[in-house]
């Protein structure tokens, strides 16, 4: 365990590492020929996506390397290798997601027959220190799934000094020249600030900060109303703190929008604050040390005010790709959205540099998707696979607590592309039984699918709210995606009782204009 640690530690070891006055001169030495380069693959980016990528290529013999460097966020958080998901995203979103959960059925618990003493109150400190243990010793896995591939781990800050070779800076300045035949960017994003409000810089934190911090939020409002936004408020409001939600328009933005305000509609009826249609002007700190946050209330024209312990800004998220020197090897990036442009094999305007993952125009911001798209590059690199990734019919879940999963077109997008006449909408508002007992409101509890009206009504989309709607997601996105029909879904069987069976139940279309609610088994 020593050496393992020892060799983890390590980095480098015969690579050539200089200080900064004299590394302008050897541009040209580490570019090299074709087979005198020092990797077959270099991926820049530790994440989901990059380490996908390295391992899959090393497991196909090749030498590799990664190169990850986690800038902190402007408030200073810091984190290891593993990439967004693993630190500030996924892993501890779920977690505290989980640990909200948890006081629903702690809630619960008494009409179940528990003697519990109401109210339970909730320790952040905790929560925290048992989600960052387990973060920490997925970095700490990640290193060593690298080590046991024999794919060599640099962190290091990457960018690029021409097309085959890239300049890596440790923390202490140290800087090391690295060669490859490919290379792959995969640097993901980070969260935005709204930098033209005063104070947002200063006093506002981001999903970057969030998941690590020591004390309690306290109040907080969150600002924005996309997945973030509504994950992290949800999850907050959950554990027993409270929670706004400033929305400046609508809440979860390209997905459909019937759910989206059943989210948003439960997420009010359990406690969380929303301020639609306002938009922050200002965020100061008071001599309490509290934040004061001014706005202006679109609907109404008049400007309002608030105090609270925590602003979290949840407005959406920019490539990491300023510091990678991207002109220098000549890649091409989106003049709007400064993300990088790839074909459908990831190749980028540079024919042996790839990139992958949330740093790419047009792609989903999800972990699995830059997963398999960096596993099949790998494949189609070094393994002779012609299989490219499949973008369409991505199932996601968004964590609010009451979750909504889907796959494929919302009913908007169905409509827009084939007409309100040839589509058709089965719908039903159930009551998961588990919530019958403790007599939980189950008014938002509902499930659609989207299909084309022509026999036999292929499935265009899926949209689940309720309990676990990522695990039962996940089995009818399978199904989605190998062309189920509206008949093979009416002709599979339930398992009853679940929440899941309410899909292979759907009888009522919208436009027979029936009461869908479901009554009985
Ligand atoms: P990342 O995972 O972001 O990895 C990029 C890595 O590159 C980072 O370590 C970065 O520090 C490093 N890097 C950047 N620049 C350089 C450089 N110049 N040199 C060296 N290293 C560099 N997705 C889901 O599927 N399910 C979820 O539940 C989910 N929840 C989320 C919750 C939150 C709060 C957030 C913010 C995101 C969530 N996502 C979720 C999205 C998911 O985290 C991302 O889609 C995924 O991490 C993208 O992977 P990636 O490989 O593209 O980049
Ligand atoms: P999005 O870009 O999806 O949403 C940004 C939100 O912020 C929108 O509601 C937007 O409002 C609002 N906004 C933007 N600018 C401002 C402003 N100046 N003032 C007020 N509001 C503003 O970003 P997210 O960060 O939520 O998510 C990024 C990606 O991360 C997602 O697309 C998703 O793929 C991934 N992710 C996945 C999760 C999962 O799988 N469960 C969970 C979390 C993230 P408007 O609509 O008006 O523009």
């Amino acid at each position: 365990m020593a050496a393992m640690a020892a060799a983890l530690r390590g980095v480098g070891g015969r690579f050539r590492w200089w200080t900064p006055a004299v590394a302008g001169g050897v541009r040209g030495a580490a570019q090299g020929a074709v087979g005198q380069r020092d990797y077959d693959l270099l991926v820049i980016g530790g994440g989901s996506g990059g380490l996908a990528c390295a391992k899959e290529a090393a497991q196909l013999g090749r030498k590799v390397a990664v190169v990850d460097y986690v800038e902190p966020s402007p408030r200073g958080t810091r984190w290891g290798l593993g990439g967004t998901c693993v630190n500030v995203g996924c892993i501890p979103k779920k977690l505290m997601h989980q640990a909200a959960l948890l006081g629903g059925l702690i809630r619960d618990a008494p009409h179940y027959g528990w003697e519990v003493a109401q109210p339970v109150p909730h320790d952040w400190r905790k929560m925290a220190e048992a989600v960052q243990n387990h973060v920490k010793s997925l970095n700490w896995g990640h290193r060593v799934q690298l080590h046991d591939r024999k794919v060599k781990y640099f962190n290091v800050k990457a960018g690029f000094v021409d097309e085959h070779t890239v300049r890596g800076v440790a923390k202490g300045g140290k800087e090391i020249l690295l060669s490859a035949d490919h290379i792959v960017i995969a640097t993901g994003g980070r969260p935005r600030y709204p930098a033209h409000i005063e104070g947002a810089l200063e006093y506002g934190i981001t999903s970057d900060d969030i998941f690590w911090l020591k004390e309690s939020p306290g109040k907080t409002l969150v600002v924005g109303a996309s997945y973030v936004a509504l994950e992290c408020a949800g999850f907050l409001t959950g554990i027993g703190l409270d929670t706004t939600v400033m929305m400046r328009s609508i809440p979860l933005r390209g997905f459909d929008q019937q759910m989206s305000s059943l989210v948003t509609e439960h997420m009010a009826s359990h406690g969380t604050r929303f301020l639609r249609g306002c938009t922050p002007s200002q965020v100061r700190r008071l001599p309490d040390g509290q934040l004061q946050v001014t706005w202006e209330d679109r609907t109404t024209g008049k400007e309002g005010t608030g105090t609270f312990n925590t602003v979290l800004w949840a407005v959406g998220r920019a490539p990491d790709t300023r510091s990678l020197n991207l002109e220098k090897a000549g890649v091409d990036t989106s003049p709007n959205t400064q993300k990088i442009l790839v074909d459908s094999r990831e190749a980028t305007s540079v024919p042996h540099i790839y990139a992958i993952g949330d740093v790419v125009e047009g792609r989903p911001e999800l972990t699995p998707t830059a997963v398999m798209a960096g596993r099949l590059l790998a494949q189609r690199l070094f393994g002779g696979s012609s299989d490219l990734m499949d973008y369409d019919k991505v199932p996601t879940t968004v964590f609010t607590p009451l979750e909504y999963g889907c796959v494929g077109l919302s009913e908007e997008e169905a409509v827009s592309r084939h007409g309100q006449e040839r589509v058709e909408v089965y719908h039903a508002h159930y009551k998961p039984l588990e919530f019958t007992v403790p007599g939980r409101d189950a008014s938002q509890c509902y499930v659609k699918m989207v299909c084309l009206r022509e026999p036999p009504q292929l499935v265009l989309g899926l949209h689940f709210l309720g309990p676990n709607a990522g695990e039962v997601t996940q089995g009818f996105a399978l199904g989605i995606k190998c062309g189920a029909s509206y008949v093979q879904v009416m002709q599979t069987v339930g398992i009853h009782p679940t929440c899941s069976e309410e899909i292979v139940k759907l009888r009522i279309s919208k436009r027979s204009g029936l009461d869908p609610t479901v009554t009985g088994c």
